[in-house]
């Protein structure tokens, strides 16, 4: 669904005069960096081919506030920009969408470009849900020539002097790889379990077991309802997902308590309506509702799901009071539930790892040199653990794909050579800061 800025701008006027032009500003600026800047965000680390150009559109004089402007948090960058409420609220709400906290740095940068997308090109939802995008993939993989086996679980991948030579199944089956093994995994999966331990430097298994961090554990609360959820808010009904729950100082506060270890007692929820954009989805006339919020880290058991659960619950009531006369039945997805379904979804987090600054670029999934290069020669992680992250936007594994293809080319073999060779110096020792 496709909100023009023009009509963002008119409501946002509506709660503060100017904050409407300074919406349309934003969105321009968005607009003139766009290409270069999506280029960068989407290519390997660093980010070497777009830069120039990026540079150049930025201007040599804007540079350091733009530098800053991509460090704020969310909330500062909401007080900086507006006058008004809403604006700051739209920027921290999509901010939310990772994980990094409204307060903490890049938030804003987050929530920046989550809107300028929605604003450029929409919200893209497949019809039919999440499912007919993995077809889609299968149906083009095939076409050139791909062999796709689902269902199938890999248990090891196998080396030899090195070198990545395919993989072994569950079944105990080996698949030769002539060129490269591709793994769409999970950091701590990839390195501590599928590698035998001797072929991961040191170093790298002290990083990941003392510092990977997987971003913060999910609830997900879905519904099959015979009427559209009742918001009071009229501007919700027919709004495909609603950030709901948490006003700006009320996000800091849920971010607070979701650090702090504690189950907040009133949540921050996407919910999403999925009826307004794919009927099909739903029952005759009625809603198919997902609510999506988070859990601490160190709280993520039976009852903290419980806890969560009735506040999401009762956050419902507040909102779209009668909701529950609505409801067919609920389906509810623990952390726990999310991570048995997927092993990648690590204690229950979507985005392969903690999107906050500690762990981007060339911290991601642990110091390296960005990207989807491994310690072991023909063998690519290209998951969201690895640049540029969780989403459902194909970067970490096109990324990946590319790097292979490169590294296959006999120009590109000395340039692999020295990669793997960096990687293996950069994490033979555990880190001493
Ligand atoms: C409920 C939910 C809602 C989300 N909503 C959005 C959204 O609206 N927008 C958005 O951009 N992102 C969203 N995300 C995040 C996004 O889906 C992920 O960040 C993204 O799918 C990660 O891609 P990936 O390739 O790293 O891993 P995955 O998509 O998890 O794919 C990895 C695949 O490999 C399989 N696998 C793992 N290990 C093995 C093994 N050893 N052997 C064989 N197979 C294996 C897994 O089962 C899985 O099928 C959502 C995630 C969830 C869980």
């Amino acid at each position: 669904m496709l909100a023009r800025p023009e009509d963002t701008a008119a409501l946002l006027e509506q709660d503060h005069a100017g904050d409407g032009d300074t919406w349309l500003r934003l969105c321009e600026e968005y607009a003139r960096l766009r290409d270069p800047l999506w280029r960068a965000l989407l290519t390997a680390w660093p980010p070497v081919a777009p830069l120039p150009t990026l540079l150049r559109r930025i201007g040599v004089t804007q540079l350091p506030d733009f530098a800053r402007f991509a460090l704020l948090p969310a909330s500062q960058m909401g007080r900086e920009l507006f006058s008004g409420r809403c604006a700051g609220e739209i920027l921290a709400g999509n901010a939310m969408h990772a994980d990094i906290p409204p307060g903490a740095p890049g938030s804003g940068m987050d929530g920046w470009l989550m809107t300028m997308l929605a604003q450029d090109v929409g919200v893209p939802s497949p019809t039919g849900g999440t499912a007919p995008l993995a077809e889609a993939l299968r149906r083009r993989a095939e076409a050139a020539g791909a062999r796709v086996e689902t269902g199938v679980e890999v248990e090891r991948v196998l080396v030899r002097g090195g070198r990545a030579t395919g993989v072994e199944t569950a079944g105990g089956r080996r698949v030769r790889a002539r060129r490269a093994v591709l793994a769409d995994t999970s950091a701590p999966a990839l390195y501590g379990r599928l590698l035998d331990r001797d072929v991961v430097p040191a170093g790298l298994h002290a990083r990941l077991e003392r510092r990977f961090t997987w971003d913060l554990p999910t609830l997900k609360l879905n519904y099959r309802l015979i009427a559209p959820l009742p918001w009071r808010a009229q501007r919700a009904r027919g709004a495909a997902v609603v950030h709901a729950g948490r006003d700006l100082p009320g996000l800091v506060d849920w971010a607070a308590d979701l650090g702090a270890g504690s189950v907040p007692d009133a949540p921050f929820a996407l919910v999403g309506q999925m009826a307004t954009v794919d009927p099909g989805r739903a029952p005759a006339g009625g809603e198919a509702l997902w609510l999506f919020t988070h859990l601490p880290r160190d709280a993520r058991d039976a009852g903290a799901v419980e806890e969560a659960t009735t506040a999401s619950e009762r956050m419902l009531d507040d909102l779209a009071p009668g909701w529950r006369d609505h409801v067919i039945d609920r389906w509810r997805q623990s952390p726990a539930d999310l991570e048995e379904a997927d092993p990648n979804l690590g204690e229950g987090g979507v985005a392969g790892g903690t999107m906050q600054l500690f762990q981007q670029a060339i911290w991601r999934p642990t110091t390296g040199l960005g990207g989807a290069r491994t310690p072991v020669a023909g063998l690519y992680l290209g998951s969201a653990a690895t640049h540029p992250g969780g989403g459902v936007h194909g970067g970490c594994g096109h990324i990946a794909a590319q790097l292979a293809l490169r590294d296959a080319r006999w120009w590109g073999r000395p340039l692999a050579r020295a990669g793997v060779g960096a990687t293996r110096r950069l994490q033979a020792e555990p880190p001493r800061w």
